[in-house]
């Protein structure tokens, strides 16, 4: 018999199944508290559970569907987990935590793999497996509290796969995170490579997270070279896209431009990338590129990053230079997953 997987579930849904199992309603509310607000690592911890209501969970239940399969810590703090879904597959996702704020910062992923195929990125090389189901998306956040007993403050859609391309799975998880994690929707981020109809269908539903594009380009031509996605979602197209949509919304966007050596981060790039979003109600995130020994691509010197940064200022634009977290272990998406692939 398939056991009932309990984390990722409303509180309705735990109150039905404790019904049918001739529990009462007031048992689900505990077990909601346990697994949302305590994160509890086992259903035996549920001490305030009568024993034979452990028992029958036991038989009958589960709390996740995903288990923690590797763990790496970064001289930084920062915290990258592999996840093993119960299909054999990975997930993978990052805890940074930043010296200058108390904020938990959760980065999770949406898919197995990804099919959008981003030439810089580790994931696009495991090619796409499936799409994460709702609860295997809350079961991230989740696992991660239960193994660290601290709490996820902030979460980050960026870890493996286009989370517009499962947007009902995630958009789900939201809910659940807003709900019962009490997670604001402020302190939420998505981010997508530029799903033009996805990002629309967000702006008809008044979306209140933050949406971070990954530009990665100040144009088509460059785009095209490094995102196989915008051959099909043109630059142009994109931009008037998000301007529809920070109208409709009333919500910056977040441009993330992850800088590479010689690709795009030539001061005539800059310049480019200021004027394309010079009339765009966005906020600019430089990354600077995680090389490691399988790259095909190079970081820029701190030199270019901070003319590049400084042209983007002299624009109005805000300017923030993502922190390099977890350099010294696999905190880039997808690096994780590909060394257990190698294996
Ligand atoms: S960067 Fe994101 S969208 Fe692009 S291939 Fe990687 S996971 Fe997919």
């Amino acid at each position: 018999m398939e056991k009932f997987v309990l984390t990722g579930k409303t509180l309705a849904e735990l109150e039905q199944f404790m019904l049918e199992n001739s529990q009462t309603r007031y048992r689900a509310k505990q077990i909601y508290n346990w697994i949302y607000i305590k994160s509890v690592k086992t259903i035996n911890e549920m001490t305030d559970l009568p024993v034979v209501t452990r028992e029958l969970l036991e038989q009958k239940a589960v709390l996740c569907s995903i288990s923690l399969k590797d763990k790496q810590i970064s001289k930084d703090g920062t915290m990258k987990f592999l996840f093993e879904t119960d299909d054999g597959n990975y997930a993978e996702a990052v805890l940074m935590r930043f010296d200058n704020r108390a904020n938990l910062t959760a980065c999770i992923s949406t898919q197995v793999g990804c099919n959008m195929g981003c030439t810089f990125c580790a994931t696009a090389k495991l090619g796409f497996k499936r799409n994460l189901t709702v609860e295997e998306i809350i079961q991230q956040i989740y696992c991660i509290q239960a193994e660290t007993g601290l709490k996820v403050t902030n979460i980050v859609f960026m870890g493996q796969g286009e989370p517009l391309m499962n947007l009902d799975n995630m958009l789900g998880a939201i809910k659940i995170f807003r709900e019962q994690f009490q997670v604001g929707a402020r302190r939420i981020t998505v981010s997508t490579c530029g799903i033009i109809p996805k990002i629309n269908e967000l702006a008809a539903l008044d979306f209140q997270s933050t949406l971070a594009i990954s530009l990665h380009a100040p144009n088509q031509e460059i785009r095209e070279n490094i995102m196989p996605i915008a051959k099909k979602y043109k630059f142009d197209e994109l931009i008037s896209t998000l301007k529809h949509y920070t109208q409709i919304t009333g919500r910056r966007v977040t441009i993330e431009y992850v800088l590479m050596k010689g690709i795009n981060d030539s001061v005539e790039s800059a310049y480019q990338l200021a004027k394309a979003i010079s009339k765009l109600k966005s906020n600019v995130n430089l990354i600077i590129y995680n090389q490691n020994e399988k790259s095909i691509y190079k970081k820029p010197s701190n030199d270019t990053v901070q003319k590049f940064k400084y042209i983007l200022e002299a624009s109005g634009k805000k300017v923030t230079i993502r922190l390099e977290r977890g350099a010294d272990i696999d905190a880039a998406c997808g690096q994780l997953s590909a060394k257990f692939q190698d294996k």
